[in-house]
């Protein structure tokens, strides 16, 4: 591509993007395509010959954009929302031309610097003190396999030699987590070659978070078997309901013990930004590892997971593999060189969004959009309880609210109460105009609304609930 072709295809992808960052409630949230719709619009084949930008670009809206889940509609209620911004998009667009591999620290010196000044700032607006080495991962389920492997590397002899295979001289050990953990802490566990049954999956109270008490019982019911404790992961915001893991008694167990404590805080970590929320991450301070993810609820785009931890030499011990042609002088002189703080060698330069984004809309403004989100979600909660045809399933502190519907004076069974909401679920979810998800509590199938878009108002949030109770009044008429 020529710099003309290039400036010309540049400007007009800008026009494209801002169009649809303001725009993109014109698309339906969940597009309307059937699985294998995307394959069959596209040849089989690469063409041998290049084409121009703008034929690809036509395809790209022809039968790409028509087959795009909206993630950046102010309508998306599912999961967790994960909102891009503006600054952020500008970020990775540099980020893409300047092509840093930040593996060493003379492979991009900006790079190296930049992830410490940015991770720096992020720890003090949480309100994490220095000792927390951070370090930028794709996603928190790689934090957290870095956390579990630091903690493997802590707990077991020789790990870094001989592994785990075939050894007589090591006890079971287990890897403890409450029920409601995020599936990447099994996920880890099975990658770390400690097996599935060494994760054991502590209960939770009436509130959904992690019993210390429980917690307890298993350590000292697992030591008196002769069974070695690695790692406890305790959560705050966890995936279904956003229930809180109590850390501060969880921390007191494990640094009594001298157990390697992670916190996943990868929804709500962000939240540490505001006083009113501070509470919930008490204790926080004292565990070895914390991840916190911008990309989900800190208009960050995908990838940027913040790892933190207080042993980082431990996650060196685990990881760092020097040959001799990325030895550097200045690796002796003690820079940080990236590639020793986990598995992959190269790295993009994520950094750079983070900082523009902190720097973009600096804190104060965070803040404020994390308060209107938190302050939209009780709102809603506030609906739920005084609507006596819904039901709220579980506390909602932060900006997600479980519940269903559960219409008076019509006596359902428990299938037909599940099937009615998943019903109720699926039609609000065909208009285009919001896109809510569900999870299971008890046993019983709960709708979920999550509130994290940018853009996300009070306007959207009531049209999710106006469809609720529309669909469900529907529905319940029917009968
Ligand atoms: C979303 C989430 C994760 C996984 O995040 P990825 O960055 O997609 O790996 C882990 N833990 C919790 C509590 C989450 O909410």
């Amino acid at each position: 591509m020529d710099p003309s072709e290039f400036r010309r295809s540049g400007h007009a992808l800008v026009e494209w993007i801002a169009d649809y960052l303001s725009g993109s409630e014109e698309y339906p949230v969940l597009p309307r395509v059937a699985p294998g719709d995307v394959r069959a619009a596209l040849p089989e084949r690469a063409p041998e010959a290049g084409e121009p930008f703008e034929a690809i670009f036509d395809d790209f809206e022809r039968v790409l954009v028509p087959a795009l889940t909206h993630w950046n509609h102010p309508g998306f209620f599912a999961y967790f929302p994960a909102t891009t911004s503006a600054s952020g998009v500008l970020a990775e667009f540099l980020s893409a031309a300047l092509n840093q591999n930040a593996m060493l620290w003379r492979t991009s010196p900006a790079a190296t610097e930049l992830e410490e000044v940015s991770l720096g700032w992020l720890r003090a607006l949480l309100g994490l003190p220095d000792d927390f080495e951070g370090v930028i991962y794709d996603t928190a389920s790689i934090s957290s396999l870095h956390a579990l492997a630091a903690a493997r590397q802590a707990a077991v002899p020789h790990v870094r030699e001989q592994g785990l295979a075939a050894r007589s001289d090591l006890r079971p050990m287990r890897i403890y987590c409450s029920e409601q953990a995020h599936s990447s802490i099994d996920k880890a566990v099975l990658t770390l070659g400690f097996g599935h049954a060494s994760l054991r999956k502590i209960p939770v109270d009436a509130s959904f978070n992690m019993r210390a008490d429980a917690l307890r019982n298993a350590l000292d019911e697992d030591t008196r078997n002769g069974v070695t404790p690695v790692a406890v992961v305790a959560t705050v915001g966890t995936t279904s309901t956003t229930g809180i893991d109590p850390v501060a008694a969880i921390a007191d167990l494990c640094v009594d013990r001298g157990i390697w404590l992670h916190v996943d805080a990868a929804y709500a970590g962000v939240t540490a930004m505001l006083p009113e929320c501070r509470q919930y991450f008490s204790g926080w301070e004292r565990a070895d590892s914390i991840v916190v993810n911008p990309h989900k609820w800190l208009f960050t785009p995908f990838d940027l997971s913040a790892f933190y931890c207080r042993r980082m030499n431990v996650v060196r011990e685990a990881f760092s593999v020097v040959p001799d042609y990325l030895k550097t002088a200045e690796g002796n002189a003690g820079v940080r060189n990236l590639m020793d703080t986990g598995i992959q060698l190269g790295r993009r330069f994520r950094a750079l969004k983070l900082w523009m984004i902190l720097r973009h809309f600096g804190a104060e403004r965070l803040r404020d959009i994390l308060r209107e989100h938190i302050r939209l979600a009780q709102q809603f909660a506030a609906d739920v309880d005084d609507h006596p045809d819904f039901e709220r399933l579980a506390p909602a502190p932060f900006a997600t609210v479980c519940f269903r519907a559960n219409p008076r004076g019509i006596a359902l069974t428990a299938p037909e109460l599940e099937r009615l909401n998943e019903r109720v679920l699926d039609r609000v979810n065909a208009s285009g105009e919001v896109f809510l998800s569900h999870t299971r509590l008890n046993g019983a199938f709960a709708i979920r609304i999550s509130i994290g878009h940018l853009r996300t108002s009070g306007v959207h949030t009531a049209r999710a609930w106006q469809l609720l109770v529309e669909h469900t009044a529907a529905l319940a008429a029917a009968r």
